[in-house]
């Protein structure tokens, strides 16, 4: 096998089949009627509205897709011309785009399914940008639906009881408008269980993620974009549990027998931000060139929280949503990663400048240098976009990778 191709991971076909099984779920409901169905943002309270029976479609999942399939760069004008800028979140752009256009990835990859699900109800939490509660909001204009959501803090320095007491009775406030939409009462034993679902697959996914301390890695950054999908959209759920565990004994089984996802795995990279959904597969094959190996990102380990709680749901979950990397101030996030950095055993950090995403773009404000001072560990910025493939020179990412592997070689 070429040394530049990604490594096929066998459990990725049981993903795709419960991947499948969950959109056609969706699109049954949304159909049929059999089911409400609720959008939720990527780290928005989804246990609630799984115990209260909804089916929770989340839209930056679809956003995801239309970058990977590079639909985003035609669609990303539409949603301009409806007076939303190309400078804020292109997740958004794109997806605003793809509904004014009638068009989803979806319909290519699950033959039968023709649009997105529609929603009874949408529930954001801005604890990851303010860009989440415009986007659903279009989506309330439009649809006529109604939109709730928690209002964050941001830049929290610590996670002490106050902020979580606030969280907590927002997301209990949610319940009455749920409960009705729903047109069932809350279950809170339902609840419970679903979170200490959620906190089972989350460890269960920060153990496949930690697989790759290991040298040489079984799994890389690029890996992990495509297999965090049961850790967003299934979370909560029994079918997100069995998939993990079937993921991680593949993991613990290339390790026993010393697979490598990068073949002579020679230099090891912390890969921090947005991926580049349209060229996964060429940074992929890019750094597998170079025998490097993006082993760890803050964007994966981002669906691994600690704090769920089935015996505490409310204040779990709102400790949970708020403990995340991207809620969290600078002091935070340079200790998080110092720590990232000494476990996953890195070289160099790559931190990719989102042009619509400040929020996940942690070069802006003199990090990189601060934690280089810190660990002596070298740094790369590379200036791109997850969707808006306009914002991306790949000419300028190789030279700059290719460069950078090179200075970190000498060093060694
Ligand atoms: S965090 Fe960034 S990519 Fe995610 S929804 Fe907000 S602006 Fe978009």
């Amino acid at each position: 096998m070429s040394e530049t191709r990604r490594k096929p991971i066998a459990a990725a076909a049981t993903m795709g089949r419960m991947m499948g099984d969950y959109f056609r779920e969706l699109d049954e409901a949304s159909r049929s009627g059999s089911h409400k169905v609720a959008w939720c943002t990527s780290v928005g309270p989804a246990e609630l509205l799984r115990a209260l029976g909804f089916l929770v479609y989340f839209p930056e999942n679809h956003g995801a897709m239309l970058g990977s399939t590079r639909c985003s760069t035609d669609l990303i004008p539409v949603a301009n011309a409806a007076g939303y800028s190309p400078d804020i979140c292109s997740y958004l752009t794109s997806d605003i785009g793809a509904y004014l256009q009638r068009t989803t990835p979806l319909a290519r990859a699950y033959p039968g399914i023709e649009r997105v699900p529609r929603p009874d109800v949408l529930v954001y939490n801005t604890n990851q940008c303010r860009d989440v509660q415009d986007w659903f909001g279009w989506y309330a204009r439009e649809l006529k639906v109604p939109c709730i959501g928690i209002t964050s803090p941001r830049s929290v320095i610590d996670v002490e009881a106050g902020p979580v007491e606030d969280v907590a009775r927002q997301i209990e406030a949610l319940v009455p408008t749920l409960e009705q939409v729903a047109g069932t009462r809350l279950d809170i034993d339902r609840l419970r269980e679903t979170v200490a679902l959620s906190r089972q697959c989350s460890d269960l996914w920060g153990e496949v993620l930690a697989t790759a301390a290991h040298r040489p890695a079984p799994l890389t950054f690029f890996d992990g974009t495509i297999h965090m999908g049961p850790a967003v959209c299934l979370r909560g759920t029994p079918q997100a549990l069995a998939y993990y565990r079937e993921l991680l004994a593949e993991m613990r089984q290339r390790i026993a027998r010393g697979v490598a996802a990068v073949e002579r795995e020679r230099l090891r990279l912390y890969w921090e931000g947005m991926p580049v959904w349209g060229r996964l597969r060429q940074h992929s094959e890019l750094f597998a060139s170079q025998r490097t190996a993006v082993v760890a990102s803050t964007y994966c380990s981002s669906w691994v929280f600690k704090a769920f709680d089935g015996a505490d749901p409310f204040r779990s979950m709102a400790r949970a949503y708020l403990q995340l990397f991207i809620v969290r101030d600078e002091a935070y996030k340079e200790r998080y990663l110092q720590e990232m950095i000494e476990r996953f055993g890195v070289d160099g950090i790559l931190y990719h400048d989102a042009k619509t995403c400040p929020n996940n773009s942690n070069n802006r404000y003199g990090l990189p240098q601060r934690l280089q001072a810190r660990t002596g560990v070298p740094s790369l910025v590379i200036s791109g976009d997850l969707n808006d493939l306009r914002c991306v020179s790949d000419e300028q990412t190789r030279i700059n990778v290719e460069a950078f592997v090179e200075q970190l070689l000498e060093r060694a």
